[in-house]
């Protein structure tokens, strides 16, 4: 099976649409999301919908559980919590009951599948480093498992040790267990504007992952547009 795994679009439609068309020239065959669709970004409901057609699986973002008032706002910073506030007059009760009932946490047979930590999702934490990576790898039930939230794409691989990478293709049998990070969709943060996310192709034990160009003009000027924080467009241009 080919899974398009994704993560942190954060309401950007425009880098959602151009992974989407990229997904497709992949033969992805299903889809899975690792939360925060919404936030900072110019379109929530949009990519709400679109990602809840087609995902067989997504979890719960920090900035879902805030906007659907699950976590408190005081959590975010100004800027966030700004958008986050607008975010929720844009969506329905329908969307925002939605975003709220999303789990923490989920898996199928070949992964599992969180936004922050397996170990304890509901804190939101990042997995940073090698021991990060260790104390989750050890409770992690598959051989392979996915996680978004620091918007910055790396491998972690268990073997003797933990070692990590930022390389582009894993071959995911060569190790007893990994731990991705497919990076962010909608706000990357390693420095590189285009939009990131990865195939997991389970047949082959492969990871790969993918950066897709995307019109960052247009999504920048609906930020600016809709009077969002004009920072939220800008940081788009370099990747942070
Ligand atoms: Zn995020």
């Amino acid at each position: 099976m080919k899974y398009g795994v994704f993560s942190d679009i954060h309401g950007n439609y425009e880098a959602l649409k151009a992974v989407l068309d990229d997904m497709d020239s992949q033969g992805v065959e299903d889809y899975i999301c690792l939360g925060d669709l919404v936030g900072y970004g110019s379109d929530p409901g949009a990519v709400l919908d679109t990602v809840r057609d087609l995902s067989s699986i997504i979890v719960a973002g920090n900035h879902d559980y805030g906007i659907a008032g699950y976590l408190s706002l005081s959590y975010f910073n100004r800027y966030a919590r700004e958008v986050a506030r607008w975010t929720q007059d844009q969506l329905s009760d329908e969307q925002l009951t939605f975003l709220s009932n999303l789990p923490l946490r989920d898996e199928n047979s070949e992964a599992v599948f969180v936004h922050s930590t397996i170990e304890s999702p509901e804190l939101f934490e990042y997995v940073l480093t090698a021991y990060d990576a260790h104390v989750n790898l050890k409770k992690q039930t598959r051989t392979v498992s996915f996680h978004g939230h620091s918007h910055v794409p790396v491998n972690f691989l268990l073997n003797e040790a933990v070692s990590h990478n930022q390389d582009s293709v894993v071959s995911v049998g060569e190790s007893k267990k990994a731990m991705v990070n497919p990076g962010s969709v909608g706000q990357p943060r390693d420095g590189d504007s285009r939009a990131a996310y990865a195939i997991y192709d389970s047949d082959e034990e492969k990871i790969e992952i993918r950066r897709v160009k995307y019109n960052i003009d247009k999504a920048s000027e609906k930020i600016q547009k809709a009077g969002l924080p004009k920072i939220l467009g800008e940081r788009l241009y370099h990747g942070k």
